[in-house]
C-alpha cells in the first residue's frame, strides 16, 4: 500500500472541493482522489449556476436546512476565495391568475424553510424590474437572497486553497473498491494502486451509489441520472438583468431565463431522464422544450441570439430523509453509518447542492467531531485564496502596468472574451495547474464568446504545450483520448 492518508475524499466536485478545504483546518493528511483530469468535471461544471435562496425544497428536509445555510455562507466565502458571486436576488414569475394563487404557496414553504426577505411584487413591478418579461406576467415572488455565481471558479478556489493549506489532490485517479479491516475501511484500490486511509469521504457525485454499494451499505441506494439541457445567448445582443423562474409545477421547477455572472443569457435546464450516466448530449427535443419554456417568459429572444449548448447530468437519488414523517426519499444523504467503521458517505447531491456544498462540508465537519475524529486546528490556517489578475476586469491604467510588467499580458488569445497569454500561463502555473484545453477554459472563460474557441484553440495547444514542456500532440481537450492532434504535416524550418 502507498502512503497512508487520514482522509481520502473520492470526487473533486464542488461538494468533495469544500469538504477538502474545510478539513484543511485540522491537523490531517487530507488526499482528494478525482478520476477526471480535472477537478469539477461532473455536475458541477454543467448547471445553472443559481445560488438558491432555499423556498423550494421540502420544510423539514436536510436540503431545506443546508440549502439556506449554505446560501448564508456565501459572502463570506466570496471574500475569502475571490470567486464571482452576485446577490441580485431572484423572481418566480406568475403568468395569469391560476399561477399567481401559486405564489402564496412558495411564500409559506420559504418561511417554513426559514428564507429572509421574500415578498410578493405586482407584475406591473415586475415588468418594471425587468424589461423584456412577458407583457403577461401577473406578478412573482421576490427573493432577495438569491444569488448568481461561476460553480467551476468556486471548486477551483475552494481546492487551491485546500492544497495551499496542505492538502494533496491526485487527478487521473481513479476509486476501484475499498480495502478493509474487519468492518473498518483501511484504504482504497485505485487505478493508481493502494491508498491507505483513516478516514474515506463519499463525494463521487454520480458515482455515489457505486461507492457506497463498494462500502457495503445501501443497497437498495440509486442514482437515476437526470439531464438538464441549456442555450446559451451571445452577450453582444441581448442582456437579461435578472434570475427569472416560472411558476413551478410536480414536474420540477421548470425551465428559467437567467443572467450570469459572465453577462451571458442562459436559458434552461429541462429534465430528461436518461440510462447513462455520460450521456450529456443535446437533443432536438430537448432545445424545442427548453426554448418554449424561454419564450413564455422573455417572448422577445430570438435563436440567432444562441451561441452555444450544453448538459449537465442531476444525481438523482433515493435517499430517505432523516426524519421518517416527511415520507420523502429524494434528500441529501449525509452520514457516518454504523454498519463500517471509518467511512462518511454522501449521496444524491443534486440541486440545491452547489448552494449547499459549504453547508455539506460544515455538516461532514460537525459529524466527524461529533465522532470525536477530528484533530486539533493548525495555527497557521490561511482562509484566503486570491484570484489572478483578469485582463477584461482592469483599467486601461492597470492593463499598462501589467503589460509593463509581463508583456505576455499584451497579446490577446481570445479576442471574442479579451483572455490573455499572460492569464493563460498563469492558469497552467496554479496551485492546481490547468493541463488541458478545457481546463484553462473554464478558469479564463477563454473559448466562450460567440466564435466558440475557432480563434484561440491553436494558440491555446501551443502555449499549453510550450509551458508544460510537451509536444502539442500530447494536448488534449479534457483528458486522455480527447488529444486535438495526431501526427506532424511537416517540419516549420527555422
Ligand atoms: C442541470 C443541473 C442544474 C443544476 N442547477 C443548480 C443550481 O442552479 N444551483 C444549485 O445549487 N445546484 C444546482 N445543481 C446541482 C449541483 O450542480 C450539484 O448538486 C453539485 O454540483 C454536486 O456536486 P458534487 O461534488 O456532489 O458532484 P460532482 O460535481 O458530480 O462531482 C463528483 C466528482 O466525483 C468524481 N468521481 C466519480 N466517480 C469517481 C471515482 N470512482 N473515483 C474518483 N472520482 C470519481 C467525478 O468525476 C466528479 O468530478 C444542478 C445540477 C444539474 C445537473
Amino acid at each position: 500500500m502507498q502512503k497512508k492518508f487520514d482522509v481520502i475524499i473520492i470526487g473533486g466536485g464542488v461538494v468533495g472541493s469544500m469538504i477538502a478545504r474545510r478539513l484543511s483546518r485540522f491537523q490531517w493528511d487530507v488526499l482528494l482522489i478525482e478520476k477526471g483530469a480535472d477537478v469539477g468535471v461532473g455536475s458541477s461544471s454543467a448547471n445553472t449556476a443559481i445560488v438558491h435562496a432555499g423556498y423550494d425544497p421540502l420544510p423539514g428536509s436536510l436540503k431545506a436546512r443546508l440549502n439556506v445555510l449554505g446560501n448564508t455562507m456565501f459572502d463570506q466565502l466570496a471574500g475569502e476565495l475571490n470567486f464571482a458571486f452576485d446577490r441580485r436576488g431572484d423572481y418566480v414569475v406568475a403568468i395569469g391568475d391560476e399561477e399567481f394563487a401559486e405564489l402564496e404557496k412558495l411564500m409559506v414553504q420559504g418561511k417554513k424553510n426559514g428564507v429572509p426577505g421574500m415578498s410578493i411584487l405586482p407584475g406591473a413591478e415586475v415588468r418594471r424590474r425587468e424589461k423584456h418579461i412577458t407583457p403577461n406576467v401577473s406578478g412573482a415572488v421576490w427573493a432577495s437572497t438569491g444569488g448568481i455565481c461561476d460553480p467551476f471558479q468556486i471548486t477551483v478556489a475552494a481546492i487551491e486553497n485546500a492544497i495551499n493549506n496542505g492538502v494533496t489532490v491526485m487527478l487521473e485517479t481513479e476509486f476501484q473498491d475499498f480495502i478493509f479491516e474487519g468492518k473498518r475501511i483501511v484504504g482504497v484500490k485505485t487505478n493508481r494502486g493502494d491508498i491507505g486511509c483513516t478516514w474515506a469521504i463519499n463525494c463521487a457525485g454520480m458515482y455515489s451509489d457505486f461507492v457506497m454499494h463498494k462500502a457495503g451499505i445501501r443497497p437498495d441506494f440509486k442514482i437515476t441520472p437526470r439531464r438538464g439541457e441549456y442555450f446559451i445567448l451571445d452577450r453582444a445582443e441581448i442582456s437579461i438583468d435578472n434570475v427569472l423562474f416560472p411558476t413551478p409545477t410536480e414536474k420540477g421547477k421548470g425551465i428559467l431565463v437567467t443572467t450570469t455572472v459572465h453577462g451571458n443569457t442562459v436559458i434552461g435546464p429541462n429534465a430528461l431522464i436518461i440510462d447513462d450516466k455520460e450521456d450529456r448530449s443535446v437533443t432536438t427535443a430537448g432545445m424545442d422544450e427548453i426554448w418554449e419554456g424561454a419564450m413564455k417568459l422573455i417572448p422577445s429572444l430570438k435563436k440567432s441570439h444562441i451561441i452555444a449548448t450544453f448538459a449537465g447530468i442531476r444525481s438523482y437519488g433515493n435517499g430517505p430523509s432523516r426524519d421518517p414523517s416527511l415520507n420523502y426519499n429524494h434528500d441529501f444523504i449525509i452520514e457516518i453509518p454504523e454498519e463500517v467503521q471509518g467511512f462518511v458517505n454522501l449521496g444524491g447531491i443534486e440541486s440545491p447542492g452547489l448552494t449547499s456544498s459549504p453547508a455539506i462540508a460544515l455538516e461532514v465537519e460537525d459529524m466527524l467531531r461529533d465522532a470525536k475524529a477530528l484533530p486539533a486546528e493548525k495555527r497557521d490556517w490561511d482562509p484566503i485564496r486570491l484570484a489572478r489578475p483578469r485582463f477584461r476586469e482592469m483599467s486601461h491604467q492597470e492593463r499598462q502596468l501589467i503589460v509593463e510588467r509581463d508583456p505576455a499580458y499584451g497579446r490577446v488569445i481570445c479576442r471574442c472574451e479579451n483572455i490573455t497569454e499572460g492569464e493563460i500561463i498563469a492558469e497552467i502555473h496554479a496551485p492546481l495547474p490547468a493541463r488541458n484545453y478545457d481546463a484553462i477554459k473554464r478558469r479564463t472563460w477563454c473559448g466562450t464568446g460567440r466564435c466558440q474557441a475557432g480563434f484561440d484553440t491553436p494558440r491555446v495547444v501551443a502555449i499549453l504545450a510550450k509551458e508544460l514542456g510537451v509536444s502539442p500532440i500530447d494536448i488534449t481537450k479534457k483528458g486522455p483520448g480527447s488529444e486535438f492532434l495526431f501526427r506532424k504535416t511537416k517540419e516549420v524550418e527555422g
